[in-house]
């Protein structure tokens, strides 16, 4: 699994995308501003981790990690739908473009774990679960594993070691050249506007 570095990139990547094309999303009869959304994108985007949380309760955070319920296509679509309900009840037209975008944020986060190192079994994702409870990994792997041992606040500050941390740069690195392509791509017309002026 990529760390929360990884998983947000993603979100703000997506969202630099597909941003402009949520208008509906409403707050208070107000349009979402663009920062609230951004959060929500990267809100998403790490959501399947949840399921630490609910390991954590019970004193063994990695009991449900990775558990097809969080890492699915079929939990995107849940979570798409219930996603495109509370910010699209005001107008349904785009109902189905929003579950398709939530889902797909919330799936990328599925889809990013299976390109990562893994050292506990069962190695993978369940991501096609309705359809197979099949761990699926990519043979291809760009992220390096998480250390995530221990229990209760052991678990948190087992985090926090050199591995981990040159995860997160490693991750940062990848997804950087990504982001800037995409912020290019967006204000290519201010940035060559001086060229057309003259
Ligand atoms: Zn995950």
């Amino acid at each position: 699994m990529p760390l929360p570095v990884g998983h947000s990139m993603m979100g703000y990547v997506l969202h630099e995308t597909f941003g402009e094309k949520h208008s509906c999303l409403q707050a208070r009869n107000k349009p979402l501003a663009p920062w609230k959304a951004l959060l929500l994108f990267v809100f998403l985007a790490n959501l399947p981790d949840i399921d630490f949380l609910v390991g954590f309760l019970v004193g063994e955070p990695n009991l449900y990690h990775r558990h097809f319920l969080s890492h699915s296509i079929g939990a995107a679509a849940i979570v798409g739908c219930i996603a495109a309900l509370c910010f699209c009840w005001r107008d349904w037209r785009r109902f189905t473009w929003h579950v398709l975008l939530f889902g797909s944020i919330y799936f990328s986060h599925v889809f990013l774990d299976a390109f990562s190192h893994d050292t506990s079994q069962p190695v993978g994702v369940p991501m096609l679960w309705p359809f197979s409870k099949d761990y699926i990994v990519s043979p291809v792997l760009l992220f390096l594993s998480v250390e995530k041992e221990g229990n209760g606040m052991n678990f948190v500050q087992n985090l926090f070691v050199m591995h981990n941390i040159w995860a997160a740069v490693l991750e940062f690195l990848i997804f950087m050249p990504i982001v800037s392509i995409i912020k290019l791509v967006k204000n290519r017309r201010r940035l060559l506007q001086p060229i057309y002026e003259e």
